[in-house]
């Protein structure tokens, strides 16, 4: 991605909240990977226009996001998912700190068999955020599509994965695999007769769905 447009566009935006910003120093210290903040931003203007009840999140870390997305969905029940349990605690704490813990539950296991659990439970939500495992997208949306409402929206952050994606220089030999399930992710994705799709070219790249 072009790194003026990327810093032009983020000092035009916001200051975070002060919660949101000790997160931020927090992941920045820790080399926890969240969203980065112009992302962020257009995930709120989706959720302030959705107004969802029910938003699922694939990929916690430390809770970051899923506090943030209640600025844009105020009213909204958010369950996410997270496998690392130290990541786990981390959010639970956090979530707990900014007494938000009636609004978000954090569920402690592996994105795909929690939302295979979610699926027989006939659980449907509003809104889907995938940002976990890159390599597992396809099982994600698989799953997702089983969840996510008509009308719905699903969101996929890392899409063009550091430009890799659509890079003409040879991919790096350790992502290669990565890249290749990027791009059929993509193309499944931007051709899925049941989706409309964009994919945003702002920081790793994110995918906005409108499921028919
Ligand atoms: N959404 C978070 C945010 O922006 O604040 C960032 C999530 S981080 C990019 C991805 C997280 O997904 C990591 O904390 C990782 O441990 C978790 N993860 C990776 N594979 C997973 C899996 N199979 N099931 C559940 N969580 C997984």
């Amino acid at each position: 991605m072009d790194k003026k447009i990327e810093n032009y566009l983020e000092n035009l935006l916001p200051a975070s909240p002060d919660s949101a910003k000790a997160l931020e120093k927090y992941a920045e210290i820790n080399h926890v990977p969240i969203i980065h903040r112009n992302s962020m931003h257009m995930i709120n203007l989706i959720l302030t226009m959705k107004q969802p009840q029910a938003i699922l999140e694939v990929g916690t870390a430390i809770g970051y996001s899923a506090l943030r997305m209640l600025e844009g969905a105020q009213d909204a029940k958010i369950t996410t998912i997270e496998k690392d349990e130290t990541r786990y605690l981390e959010a639970v704490t956090n979530i707990q700190e900014q007494k938000r813990n009636s609004q978000i539950e954090v569920i402690l296991g592996d994105a795909a068999d929690v939302m295979q659990n979610l699926a027989e439970k006939k659980k449907q939500f509003d809104v889907i955020f995938i940002d976990a495992a890159k390599g597992q997208y396809q099982s994600y949306f698989d799953l997702a599509d089983r969840i996510l409402i008509s009308g719905g929206i699903l969101i996929t952050d890392n899409v063009l994965f550091r430009g890799m994606v659509y890079s003409d220089e040879e991919t790096p030999k350790k992502y290669k695999t990565l890249v290749r399930k990027l791009k059929a992710y993509n193309e499944m994705l931007m051709n899925h007769p049941d989706y409309h799709t964009s994919i945003i070219p702002i920081d790793d790249g994110v995918s906005i769905s409108y499921k028919r």
